[in-house]
């Protein structure tokens, strides 16, 4: 309980891709994650296990529900109803709670399905962060084989970690439309600036100044700069804006600003360079399955040769769900479909407001409400959100 995805991982491998010193789960207590990984023997600028910090989260978890103000339920909920000023929750196991306000902070959604895999079959891990993708690398490293893993971002990094710590001696094929791997971590000089200095309504503008502010100051001071000011400008571009920013920049921004500790950077550059791991940009216009696994037609950017490759196992790494709509989770199936929340303004989460409410006495956290904040997927952003939420839900109780 409190680790998620992202900090449910037993791989010692699997680090943080934020310096210890930024982790704290308070948002007025910017130390609280470094002391502890300090006092453990961990430097404070540098990045700690992700189950380490998994541990950090549970302990806090368990503090409150020792405080006697907090409870725990292990279920999942499947469905929330709002009527006669009352939420009505319904879990798995058909029970129900009655709650006078919910705060939704579900996290990420599994990723898209991928229409060339439809017909893969077990071979094709569709959950990457799931049951099935850690015994595929089990299966990997014992029985051999090729492992093909579609997408280059921050899970295609997990999985490689995960694959070489496993002992897989086969081939790996990372493969993305543009070829494009999360940078390291690095020291740099910072290079504040103030909002009024950057352009803010255009994506075109903005592009160019980062890129002439990259040329001066070095491309991670310019990116960092750009942080304190990140809610204000997504919200400077209109729903076009935006969609041209996801079209065309993210791909770019993503692996600039959401960095990997070098250690691990160190890992994949090693693994490119004894050929056991191939970053390709190129598309994937086929997948069957066959005796030994999945035959594979692909293509190179570039390139109008097709080509024919067997894996043992393929494993979507595009990255958390893009579009709310194709939710599979009935949770929030079921508030979208009964009017109690809607999509945002370019449906890649929920609608939220300045207190990222998203109805009537429901909130919603973190990656739910990228559409508002854009930056809201990593602690340094959602602690922040959660001191505001909390005490935005404690002021309407009050009423
Ligand atoms: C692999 C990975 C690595 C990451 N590494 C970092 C990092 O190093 N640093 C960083 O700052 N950020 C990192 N992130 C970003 C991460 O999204 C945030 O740090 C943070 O974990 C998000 O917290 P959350 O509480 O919103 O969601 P989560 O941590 O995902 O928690 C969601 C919780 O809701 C539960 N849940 C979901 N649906 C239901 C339901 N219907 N009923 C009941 N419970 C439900 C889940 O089981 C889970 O416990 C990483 C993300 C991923 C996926």
């Amino acid at each position: 309980m409190g680790r998620g995805v992202a900090y449910s991982t037993i791989e010692p491998a699997h680090l943080l891709n934020v310096p210890a010193e930024g982790m704290s789960a308070w948002a007025g207590q910017p130390d609280h994650f470094a002391k502890r990984f300090e006092a453990h023997g961990g430097d404070p600028r540098g990045f700690a296990q992700r189950r380490f910090f998994g541990r950090y989260l549970g302990d806090i978890l368990d503090e409150a529900v020792e405080s006697g103000c907090t409870d725990v339920l292990h279920h999942s909920a499947i469905r929330a109803e709002h009527s006669n000023g009352k939420w009505s929750v319904k879990f798995e196991d058909g029970s129900v709670i009655e709650a006078e306000a919910i705060a939704l902070a579900i996290g990420n959604q599994e990723p898209e399905a991928l229409r060339a895999f439809a017909g893969a079959g077990d071979r094709f891990i569709s959950n990457p962060w799931g049951e099935e993708a850690r015994r595929a690398v089990e299966d990997l490293a014992s029985n051999g084989g090729d492992a093909l893993l579609v997408g280059t971002g921050l899970t295609m990094v997990d999985l490689v970690l995960s694959l070489d710590s496993a002992g897989h001696g086969g081939r790996i094929l990372a493969l993305s439309r543009r070829g494009q791997i999360p940078r390291s971590h690095d020291d740099f000089r910072p290079a504040p600036v103030e909002a009024e200095e950057v352009p803010h309504g255009r994506v075109g503008e903005l592009w160019r100044w980062l890129r002439r502010r990259s040329a001066e100051v070095g491309w991670r001071a310019a990116v960092d700069s750009l942080r304190p000011h990140s809610h204000r400008l997504w919200q400077s571009l209109d729903a076009s804006e935006q969609r041209r920013f996801l079209r065309h920049a993210r791909p770019w921004w993503d692996v600039h600003r959401h960095r990997i500790a070098p250690e691990v950077a160190a890992t994949i550059a090693r693994l490119v360079a004894e050929e056991r791991l191939e970053i390709m940009a190129g598309r994937i216009l086929a997948a069957d399955r066959n005796r030994d696994g999945l035959e594979v037609e692909l293509r190179r950017r570039g390139s109008d040769a097709v080509q024919l490759k067997t894996f043992a196992y393929a494993f979507n790494c595009t990255g958390p769900l893009h579009s709310i709509g194709h939710t599979r989770d009935p949770l929030l199936r079921s508030l979208l479909e009964g009017g109690h929340a809607q999509p945002d303004q370019i449906g890649i989460g929920l609608k939220v407001d300045e207190n990222s409410r998203a109805g009537e006495r429901l909130w919603a956290l973190g990656p739910l409400t990228k559409g508002r904040y854009w930056e809201i997927i990593a602690v340094p952003d959602i602690r922040d959100q959660a001191a505001l939420v909390a005490e935005d839900i404690a002021r309407e109780l009050s009423k």
